[in-house]
């Protein structure tokens, strides 16, 4: 049998690249794994996340079959890779892959939970402006099946930073991958839900709409919004939808689990005057640089 090696993962620990001391904490911090706070609602406790793990496993493995039946012996083994790390995740090891439901909600918890503290304390400091949730969807960064591979989520992030048209103000945010469905098909959308202040949200609004255009008439590539409150910051680290994807998509999901298994989970974030730390277990945004005007 070729694919023998798959009995014995040699990959038990996660390695990381970038921010590897900011990884390392959350993995090891079994409280991002259970039902305590930040809840990131209903559908997404511990339990049915365990199900979905269970479920990407499943099409991992049949994916790989498809794939050694096809000849493509790289890619089975790949997914082959893949859902042994998943499936190996636990208390006693976690796998820390952004792949890995258990592994990207307690990514998603420890970000949500640090941005809280971060967006606080930085409101304080800013009377007379106002919390703004922006999205903005750039039409250039669509990516159709067969071209997921091609998506490098550092790279768009650096070129979304010089993109934004917002100053040297403070920024707290993160790029998502969403599922589109347009007249030329599906495809991945990079898109960004970013946290920021202004003292004038409809002004803030039109530069960004200048900055980035419709290119049809129905789009909405920005939108800013004056949130209630901060419910706001586990959708904006969600990363992808998962519940709607297996649902709708397990086709293109396994191509979609590997661009999320090589994407590392701190790179998703973007921000600025704001220095990403971690210790005890836990994130925190240390604010940079002098205070803007
Ligand atoms: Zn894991």
């Amino acid at each position: 049998m070729l694919y023998d090696e798959k009995r014995h993962p040699a990959h038990t620990n996660p390695r990381f690249s970038s921010h590897v001391r900011a990884h390392e904490e959350i993995i090891s911090n079994e409280f991002w794994y259970t039902d305590k706070t930040p809840s990131l609602g209903p559908g997404f406790t511990a339990a049915k996340t365990q199900e979905r793990t269970s479920s990407v496993v499943e099409i991992l493995l049949r994916a790989a079959t498809r794939a050694e039946k096809n000849d493509t012996a790289d890619l089975a083994e790949a997914y082959y890779q893949l859902s042994d790390k998943i499936e190996s995740c636990g208390p006693g090891g976690r796998c820390g892959s952004l792949a890995c439901p258990l592994c990207a909600r307690a990514y998603q918890k420890a970000k949500a939970a640090a941005q809280q503290t971060a967006i606080t304390e930085a409101t304080k400091t800013r009377p007379g402006k106002r919390l703004v949730f922006v999205t903005v969807v750039p039409k250039a960064m669509m990516y159709s099946p067969g071209e997921f591979h091609e998506i490098e989520v550092k790279k768009a992030n650096r070129w979304l930073k010089d993109a934004l048209p917002v100053g040297r103000r403070m920024i707290l945010g993160s790029a998502d991958l969403g599922w589109e469905t347009g007249r030329s098909g599906k495809y991945i959308q990079i898109h960004w839900h970013l946290a920021m202040w202004t003292g004038n949200p409809y002004s803030l609004e039109q530069k960004l709409k200048l900055r980035f255009r419709k290119t049809k008439k129905y789009e909405r590539p920005v939108e800013v919004k004056i949130p209630d409150d901060l419910g706001f910051l586990p959708y904006m680290n969600k990363a992808i939808k998962l519940p709607h994807l297996l649902r709708t998509n397990r086709t293109h999901l396994p191509e979609l689990l590997l661009v999320l298994d090589r994407t590392e989970a701190m790179d998703l974030m973007v921000s600025r005057r704001l220095r990403l730390s971690a210790q005890s277990g836990q994130l925190a945004f240390k604010p940079i640089g002098r205070r803007e005007g």
